[in-house]
């Protein structure tokens, strides 16, 4: 049952931030419905989930309104984050739909979003991904790279920065992920300090390492497997 899973999930969030002296309501899951039933999408919404995640355009416009519809119902309101790498011509229909894009990895996009969010006049809210760990197959501004971009897209009118986001690589022993997500924690703190709009959502953590990425700052992670797998 996802109500179980959530639970769990909660309770491991809830001592992690508890390790750093924060409260677990303070910190956003994000539930990953990528290739998740719309059945089981329906179980979470009714369990509480509130902010879902996807990391495809396409397959998000294709259960939008469903969701929206069945949240609605109960007087929720959903919010929809875009958490995959977004390619710049399917850019017009991610603003449509997203309240948040976790994945603005390139000057290019950002510029994108701001065209079409200018196109309809809304203010997007964004996350600059970065690649702490330099891995050739991810996505991401890379640490020497990303405070240049920043400051670029500050002066955009219709993007809005919210703060910043990685994907640690896999590893075998979780305390090998923490130096990434510190890094991440890290590099918000220096923007923070030059910046005159703070980022505030660090969206760092997954099933299977969100423990030390709350422990390094994590106030947003992106669940998939902890509430789905296995039903
Ligand atoms: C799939 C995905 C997740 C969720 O991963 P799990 O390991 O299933 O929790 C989080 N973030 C991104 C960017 C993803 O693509």
């Amino acid at each position: 049952m996802i109500k179980e899973n959530l639970a769990l999930c909660q309770q491991r969030l809830k001592i992690a931030a508890a390790q750093a002296g924060r409260l677990g309501e303070e910190i956003t899951v994000v539930a990953v419905i990528k290739a998740v039933p719309i059945s089981l999408v329906y179980e979470a919404i009714d369990a509480g989930i509130g902010h879902l995640g996807e990391n495809r355009v396409q397959e998000a416009l294709l259960r939008y309104e469903s969701l929206n519809a069945y949240a609605h119902k109960s007087g929720q309101r959903l919010s929809w984050h875009m958490v995959g790498h977004l390619q710049t011509n399917k850019v017009k229909e991610a603003v449509k739909i997203f309240d948040l894009i976790h994945s603005v990895d390139s000057i290019d996009v950002a510029v994108e979003i701001d065209k079409q969010a200018a196109r309809l006049h809304k203010i997007q809210n964004v996350l600059i991904q970065v690649n702490t760990s330099y891995e050739a197959a991810k996505f991401g501004f890379t640490l020497e790279t990303v405070e240049e971009a920043v400051k670029e897209i500050s002066v955009f009118k219709n993007t809005h920065m919210k703060g910043l986001m990685t994907i640690a690589p896999l590893v075998d022993n979780l305390e090998e992920a923490r130096i990434f997500f510190r890094r991440l924690k890290e590099l918000k703190d220096k923007i923070n300090q030059s910046g005159n709009s703070p980022l505030t959502i660090l969206s760092m953590g997954m099933t299977d390492d969100f423990e030390v990425a709350v422990e390094e700052g994590a106030n947003m992670v992106r669940i998939g497997r902890g509430l789905f797998a296995g039903l």
